[in-house]
């Protein structure tokens, strides 16, 4: 979509420190990290949301999964833990309506969210 900024970070029109890439997905460090390791893992093709997910596109999302066990790996989170976060609409505090899923971790995360 083409005022989306998650697009512009897929087609490189914004720049990001990416982190990892393949021909269906993009990793990159959340520009507002809330924990020493904040990366995005994001679908390369505009799905809005998690409400989007079907039959047709929902192999991405194991896909993503996959991809956050090697990331978690490479930045060291694997043995102490991690986070994987997907925020859904307003109340579910989305402020990218491109889908994405936090991978957070590095410190002790609290719980519950706010
Ligand atoms: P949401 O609130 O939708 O779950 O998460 C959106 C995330 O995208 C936020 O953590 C925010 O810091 C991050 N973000 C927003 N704009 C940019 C950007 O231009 N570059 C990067 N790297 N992260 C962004
Ligand atoms: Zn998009």
């Amino acid at each position: 979509m083409s005022d989306c900024i998650f697009c512009k970070i897929v087609d490189g029109e914004i720049p990001s420190e990416k982190v990892y890439e393949d021909d269906k997905v993009v990793a990159f460090n959340d520009v507002n990290p809330q924990s020493p390791v904040h990366i995005l893992v994001i679908p390369k093709r505009h799905i809005s949301s998690v409400k989007e997910i079907d039959d047709d596109n929902s192999h991405l999302v194991s896909h993503i999964h996959l991809v956050i066990n090697k990331i978690a790996k490479d930045k060291g989170l694997y043995e102490k833990g991690f986070r994987i976060v997907n925020n859904c609409g307003e109340d579910g505090g989305q402020t990218v309506n491109h889908l994405h899923y936090h991978l957070l971790g590095g410190r002790q995360l609290k719980w519950p969210p706010g």
